[in-house]
């Protein structure tokens, strides 16, 4: 089992510790990583079918607590916001 896990909760997706929480039930809440109390629904449960923005205090958390150095971090804002960028400029319409 990884010690984080992702899950969608009121409205956006946020990571939560798998010692403290794990397995995920609809209906009882769950403190995320970013400090959040949120509770899942059942729909929030069908993998594949997430479709709430990450929650970017989680990500952030989440990053920080599995080591990855400021440069790490760095890169991966990089490349998000070019990321970002290539989506909106497609959904333009020409
Ligand atoms: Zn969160």
């Amino acid at each position: 089992m990884q010690p984080y896990l992702w899950q969608q909760a009121g409205g956006k997706r946020h990571v939560y510790s798998t010692s403290d929480y794990h397995p995920i039930v609809p209906g009882k809440p769950f403190t995320a990583l970013c400090g959040a109390d949120v509770t899942t629904t059942s729909s929030d449960l069908v993998q594949g079918c997430w479709f709430d923005p990450e929650c970017e205090d989680c990500l952030m958390m989440y990053v920080k607590v599995s080591g990855w150095t400021d440069k790490e971090i760095e890169n991966m804002a990089a490349i998000r916001a070019a990321v970002d960028a290539k989506t909106r400029s497609k959904g333009t319409p020409k």
